[in-house]
């Protein structure tokens, strides 16, 4: 897995003389980010976890800080000097605009004193869940704020939201673990829904392998991000099986031997890729509990030199395989109780960008895909989300124009491109049984890029 980023200028920061030198002539300093290491604790400090009256989760959370070895405080004395590894208020029982006040009282002191890669989190109810108009807007304002707090965050930390409905609070560990820790290392900025799942998703047994004795199936897993969550979803326990195409077949077997999984050899967009995927997954597993839709391609071109065949065989792979794949998984019993299908869109689907028309086309149609098919999902018990990663060092980022690739490294909150490992451990979170109340959602993994922010 690439656990080290390629940025030149982030090397020359954390270099003495470098350091000294951008110091000198004031120039920004991308913070080194903490990242999850199988074994390390949830957090590395103390929580500092507050909540507006009426709140519904701070008890939730301090279970869930206590149980990760971490210490909780309620009630910050005047003299503590500590560095907050995180700081939570729950606001889910705001219902006015004049209680909205207790965010900067609660949390702009404790924001000062949050550490290296700490965590803000602000806990809300969905405002599309209430019927007054004035919590409906307070709660709204949650997104605002956060968003804000987000892009003044320091070294490495991050601010998130997470909407939580009525009566989804016992659902809400494997999300609550997954924000709080080095796991969420570029996600920032970010709402999330949770919904009250039916039925409410059994304790996870074991933290450190929350997928085990899971089958994932990961497309496009020969090199880059495929590989990078193929591996994370081996460390997390499951078996993966790891699909690309015959021409990628060195690669491919290489990523499945390292990790134990299995290599299936396939293109997508043949017309018999999806019979032949399921029909693996049944002789060979049983059938499977995740698929990953990652593999996709690339072919830029301005739109005056974009032409049919282009457009159409990057459709081919970006969409309308996993359209198909999908299709199938529905009408067919390969998938088992509580799947989890995620697939991967880009921050390109959400802003656009200039030379990609067929590609943001293709991701922003996964987009769409997913909020359809998550109902015909949650009818089997499952559930569908997409990812969409902002700038990500891997080899199709290195082979940009050097001007290019600066800027799309610098326009985000925290200064530095995404590791494919930041992209694998969010696939990771949604993938997890307990993670059933997220779905139909499509989740930034960019640092809080500005791109279509
Ligand atoms: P990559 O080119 O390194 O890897 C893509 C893999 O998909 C390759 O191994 C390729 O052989 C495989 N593949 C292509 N066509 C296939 C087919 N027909 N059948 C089976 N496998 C096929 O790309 P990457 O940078 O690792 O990107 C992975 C995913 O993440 C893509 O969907 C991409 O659009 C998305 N993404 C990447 C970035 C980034 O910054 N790198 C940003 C946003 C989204």
């Amino acid at each position: 897995m690439q656990a080290r980023s390629a940025d030149w200028y982030q090397g020359l920061v954390h270099n003495p003389i470098g350091g000294r030198l951008t110091r000198t002539l004031g120039l920004p300093a991308p913070a080194l980010l903490r990242r999850y290491r199988v074994g390390q604790p949830l957090l590395e400090g103390p929580a500092l976890v507050g909540s507006a009256p009426g709140g519904r989760m701070q008890d939730v959370v301090v279970r869930i800080v206590n149980q990760g070895a971490g210490e909780v405080v309620t009630e910050p004395s005047e003299s503590d000097r500590s560095r907050w590894a995180a700081v939570v208020f729950d606001a889910t029982g705001i219902g006015e605009v004049g209680s909205l006040v207790q965010l900067p009282q609660f949390v702009g002191p404790a924001f000062r004193r949050l550490g290296r890669s700490g965590r803000l989190l602000v806990l809300g109810t969905p405002p599309e869940s209430l019927d007054d108009p004035e919590a409906a807007a307070a709660q709204r304002a949650l997104d605002g704020f956060v968003r804000s707090a987000a892009k003044e965050a320091r070294g490495g930390a991050t601010a998130n939201l997470l909407y939580v409905a009525q009566g989804a609070e016992a659902g809400a560990e494997s999300t609550l673990r997954f924000l709080l820790s080095a796991r969420s290392a570029y996600v920032s900025g970010q709402p999330i829904r949770l919904k009250a799942g039916d039925p409410t998703p059994a304790p996870t047994p074991n933290w450190e392998e929350p997928l085990a004795e899971r089958v994932a199936v990961v497309t496009g897993a020969a090199r880059g991000i495929g590989a990078a969550i193929a591996e994370v979803l081996a460390r997390d326990g499951a078996h993966v099986v790891c699909v690309d195409v015959p021409a990628a077949g060195a690669g491919l077997a290489e990523v499945a031997n390292r990790l134990g999984g299995t290599a299936f050899q396939l293109d997508i967009t043949a017309p018999d890729a999806p019979a032949r995927l399921l029909d693996h997954l049944r002789q060979r597993h049983g059938g499977a509990h995740v698929v990953v839709h990652n593999a996709g391609i690339t072919r830029d071109k301005t739109l005056a030199n974009m032409t049919p065949d282009l457009w159409s065989s990057l459709m081919a792979v970006n969409l309308e395989a996993q359209l198909r794949i999908n299709r199938a998984l529905l009408e067919d019993d390969a998938l088992h109780d509580a799947a989890r299908v995620i697939c991967v869109s880009s921050t390109s689907g959400i802003a656009g960008n200039r030379g990609q028309t067929n590609y943001a086309a293709s991701k922003a149609g996964i987009i769409g895909m997913v909020e359809a098919l998550a109902p015909s999902f949650a009818l089997r018990g499952a559930t569908i989300n997409a990812v969409a990663p902002g700038f990500i060092e891997t080899e199709m980022t290195a082979a940009m124009p050097f001007a290019v690739r600066e800027m799309g490294r610098r326009v985000n909150s925290m200064g530095q491109g995404g590791l494919p490992v930041d992209v694998a451990e969010t696939v990771a979170w949604l993938a997890q049984p307990g993670t059933a109340g997220v779905t139909g959602q499509t989740l930034r993994v960019c640092g809080q890029s500005l791109v279509g922010a």
